[in-house]
């Protein structure tokens, strides 16, 4: 039979699967001597159990009974003993941080008969009185299951009556009119009554910590955060101490650095004469943690070498939960703690300076995530900013535009130029149009995986959901801040998708100083470079070093090739041929797909060549030396023809009126033939270079050529040729022996030799499972993981993400969008087993991925535990790419 229950001393901070953070840490504490008020944890496996079985485990009741006598022993007190009660903190601490997620009991042990022994131990008997209130309080409401409000009402009352504002100013007497009124209003609702057993007190309380990991906000937050649901959660029992036995006495937060920026000096809130919750609750004002010094010198020394301590033994910013009763410091709680994505460079930054910790630990120390957030636009922090309101960080950026209220007016103020942000109270599919057209989305309603946020982490829109405070009235198109601030349509105002603040007006955006750096503008070594700059800097090039993956970009232009090249790229993973195809070239391709004699074909294609030459020309020469993998034509051909409705309005006019029409009719019938019910499984891909005569040994010929024409320039062009949509090797065969005699000829034309690889893309089912059979005929696999997501999941990427999705997320289907981090069971077990088949067929096998999946965070880790060579995502995200490829090796 397992152990249920530790005490402090049997525990340590790696025990936080079993002891929840809060235990694991506060047993960490006690072994280092510091001062913990005495107590003992109850197991998450307990609480699994609890939760499984809806009883407790057979021996906990004996086990807890050990550890609370053997507490009772060191005390020297009872729990609840009638003439000098121990008192006791029920704590709920879960594995992960779930902060004001779930509940804790203070007092324990109290009734009517200990009130009077506790209030002998102290010269004021309020604090005997005010402690059984609160107990009352706090128990009928997260034990009893009773509306809180209830007491808030009272609680108002009788301060109405006494003519005062705040509640300490109540006195011994109203405290115990207090008592009396809430047990009232505790019998009236249970029926029962406030149970007077100081351990039938304790045990419900347990039982109701461990049944508030189910509650349905504590299931909402662990979806949104990914926390596993089974994980379960440990009940701390802390011997209390007390902060409000007078002006000696009194509770703090504290940090040991600056959370917001990383920097080293004392951080934290102190309240005299107050216990552990107000500081939280906001009741009263606090003090700065730096004016404790003047107050009580000696608990302020003692704090400081106790911050030093736990700095030097986690290694890391720490955050601090104390009290001082009488002068004697205790210390209630500690964690590593959170901290803004800055403050996470800066502090690993520090702590190899100071050396605490290596490089390899510094990478680990910060996250792809937090690079992301660092590389937004935001808003100058020294501008005046007028804050109204703030709800959850859904999508981050910093957006700037006029307030609209539905998507019709967000689509025509858009298209008149103006800069929108469309507020509604939640968003529906309807409302797409409306989101595509915005610079910010915000809502009122919904979380992390409402339609809002999914959609705009989709679009990369920035969007802050869930801004309860802020009330939008769609109707009267309003809406209204908590202090009664009224914005109309078309107000200016600023979110910050971020941190999740909305403001009035339009606050200035500046541009990241790290994105500057990554472009080049500023230079870590530089007299004036900020600190971040320089912190950015050491670990990037740290994570280079580290990494075995390389870091390819998704770029279809000689700009894009440019700046992705500035960002670490080292090649580039996927060129698009489409755009080469749009614009003015659009003619070109009308004229190649009507077509009608093979004469015009090869005119309307040998018009086409010179342009992509030249395309292919300035691409290679801005990444001259590094790889250029170019896919062929992709998308089905209707895509570069006029809309179908369109066109049948231009010819109904002309019709009409008589005017000649044979060039669009000629168009829509071509529309018509070309015309798919679901065109992302037709004719596209490797389909159209068998299919369409001439196509892809015209793109072949313009890469060779541009090939040539580079190197007789004296450069070192390298490009890669990339057939798309392979389900087959037959597919492959054909357009490989095509392209191998277009690069002979070429080659033979210009009297140079061209050693262009042709490859292949995974990104159909059936081309994974072939990967034997195909190898031998690619001298590479890139994995099109957009598309094999797709297939693999039978999810149209275009559709589900504003349809479904949010629903599949709310219901815990799965916890990220498979198109924003990678399925690794589903789709990534065709990724391993592609990769491990294709190199077994053929061990030179050069293995990529291309697509958005590159660049996020997980799925590069996987990437990197298949053993792939590289990965390639848009110029913005190979930084983030780097990264984490580091962090997947150190
Ligand atoms: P949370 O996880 O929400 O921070 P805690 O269990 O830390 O909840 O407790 C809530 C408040 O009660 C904190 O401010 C804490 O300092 C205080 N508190 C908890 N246990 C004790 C105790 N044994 N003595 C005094 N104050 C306590
Ligand atoms: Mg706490
Ligand atoms: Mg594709």
């Amino acid at each position: 039979m397992p152990t249920y229950v530790y005490e402090f001393a049997e525990g340590n901070k790696d025990l936080k699967a079993l002891l929840g953070g809060k235990g694991a840490n506060l047993a960490e504490m006690t072994n280092l001597g510091l001062p913990v008020p005495p107590g003992f944890t109850i197991t998450t496996d307990a609480c699994r159990y609890y939760l499984e079985r809806g009883q407790l485990p057979e021996g906990l009741d004996r086990e807890t009974a050990d550890k609370l006598s053997a507490l009772e022993s060191r005390m020297g007190k009872r729990l609840g003993q009638p003439d000098d009660p121990l008192l006791v903190s029920v704590r709920s601490g879960a594995p992960f941080s779930m902060p004001g997620m779930m509940e804790t009991v203070l007092n324990i042990g109290l009734n009517d008969e200990s009130v009077h022994g506790l209030a002998a131990q102290s010269a004021d008997e309020r604090f005997a009185w005010d402690s059984y209130r609160r107990l009352i309080q706090m128990f009928g409401k997260t034990v009893q299951g009773i509306d809180g409000d209830l007491f808030e009402n009272a609680l108002e009352s009788v301060k109405h009556d006494r003519g005062i504002t705040s509640d300490v100013e109540l006195d011994a007497a109203d405290c115990k009119r207090l008592v009396q009124l809430f047990k009232d209003i505790v019998a009236q609702q249970t029926g029962g009554g406030f149970p007077t057993d100081p351990r039938e007190q304790m045990d419900l309380a347990v039982k109701a910590v461990f049944e508030s990991w189910n509650a349905p906000r504590a299931a909402l937050y662990r979806r949104q955060e990914r926390i596993p649901a089974e994980a379960g959660t440990a009940v701390n029992v802390c011997s209390m101490v007390f902060g409000n036995l007078g002006m000696d006495s009194g509770t703090g937060v504290a940090f040991t650095r600056d959370p917001a920026t990383g920097q080293q000096g004392v951080y934290g809130d102190y309240l005299p004469n107050a216990q552990g919750e107000d500081v939280v609750a906001g009741i009263r004002n606090t003090v700065p943690l730096s004016d404790l010094e003047k107050l009580d010198k000696s608990s302020y020394d003692e704090l400081m070498s106790i911050m030093a301590t736990l700095e030097n033994h986690y290694r890391d910013l720490c955050d601090i939960e104390f009290t001082i009763e009488r002068g004697k410091l205790w210390m209630l709680q500690t964690r590593v703690g959170k901290r803004t994505a800055a403050a996470a460079f800066h502090i690993a930054d520090q702590l190899v300076d100071q050396g605490m910790i290596t490089l390899d630990e510094a990478v680990t120390r910060v996250n792809g995530d937090q690079l992301a957030q660092l590389m937004f636009p935001r808003f100058d922090e020294s501008a005046e900013r007028q804050r109204i309101g703030s709800g959850m960080n859904a999508s981050p950026g910093a957006a700037v535009g006029a307030a609209v209220f539905d998507s019709a007016t967000a689509i025509a103020r858009a298209q008149g130029g103006e800069d929108v942000i469309l507020c509604r109270r939640e968003t529906n599919p309807d409302d797409l149009e409306g989101m595509l057209s915005a610079r910010g989305i915000l809502t009122s309603r919904g979380g992390k995986t409402s339609h809002a946020a999914v959609v705009a982490r989709g679009m990369g829109t920035t969007c802050v959901c869930g801004a309860e405070e802020l009330q939008i009235d769609v109707a009267n198109r309003t809406l209204t801040s908590p202090d009664g601030r009224v914005i109309t349509e078309g107000d200016v105002i600023s979110i910050d998708g971020s941190s999740g603040e909305v403001f009035l007006g339009a606050v200035p955006v500046v541009s990241s100083p790290v994105v500057r750096y990554f472009e080049g503008e500023v230079h870590p070594d530089a007299e004036d470079a900020d600190d971040l700059v320089r912190a950015v800097h050491r670990i990037m090039s740290y994570a280079d070093s580290a990494r075995s993956l390389a870091t390819r970009a998704n770029a279809d232009t000689a700009e894009d090739a440019a700046r992705a090249r500035r960002m670490g790229a080292q090649g580039i993973g996927l060129c698009r041929t489409e755009h080469m195809f749009l614009g003015d070239r659009r003619q070109l391709v009308e004229r190649l797909i009507l077509a009608e004699t093979q004469e015009e074909q090869e005119a309307a294609l040998a018009s086409l060549l010179p342009l992509q030459r030249t395309d292919f020309v300035d691409i290679f020469e801005a990444m001259d030396g590094l790889p250029v993998t170019v896919r062929l034509l992709d998308p089905p051909l209707h895509e570069f023809l006029p809309d179908i409705t369109d066109l049948s309005v231009r010819v109904a006019v002309a019709d009409a009126t008589g005017a000649d029409a044979q060039h669009d009719r000629r168009l829509l019938e071509a529309v018509q033939r070309l015309h798919e019910q679901n065109p992302m499984l037709g004719l596209r891909g490797v389909r159209l270079g068998l299919v369409v005569p001439g196509l892809f040994t015209m793109q072949v010929r313009a890469i060779a050529q541009a090939t040539a024409e580079c190197v007789r320039a004296g450069g070192d062009p390298r490009p890669e040729i990339m057939i798309p949509l392979v389900g087959a090797v037959q597919e492959l065969e054909i357009v490989r022996e095509e392209a191998e005699r277009v690069l002979r000829e070429v080659g033979d034309e210009y009297g140079v030799t061209l050693e262009t690889p042709v490859g292949t893309m995974i990104e159909l089912p059936r081309a994974a499972m072939t990967a034997e059979q195909i190898a031998p005929s690619a001298d590479f696999f890139s994995f099109g993981t957009n598309d094999l997501t797709q297939t693999a999941w039978g999810f149209s990427r275009d559709d589900v993400e504003a349809s479904f999705f949010s629903a599949y997320l709310e219901k815990g289907v799965f916890g990220v969008s498979p198109f924003e981090s990678l399925d690794v069971s589903g789709v990534g077990r065709l990724i391993t087993t592609a990769a491990d088949e294709g190199r077994a067929a053929r061990p030179d096998l050069k293995l990529g991925v291309c697509g958005e999946h590159g660049g996020d965070p997980a799925s590069v880790h996987f990437f990197h535990k298949a053993g792939l060579d590289y990965v390639s995502c848009s110029p913005f995200r190979v930084p983030v790419a780097r990264l984490e490829a580091g962090r997947a090796a150190a």
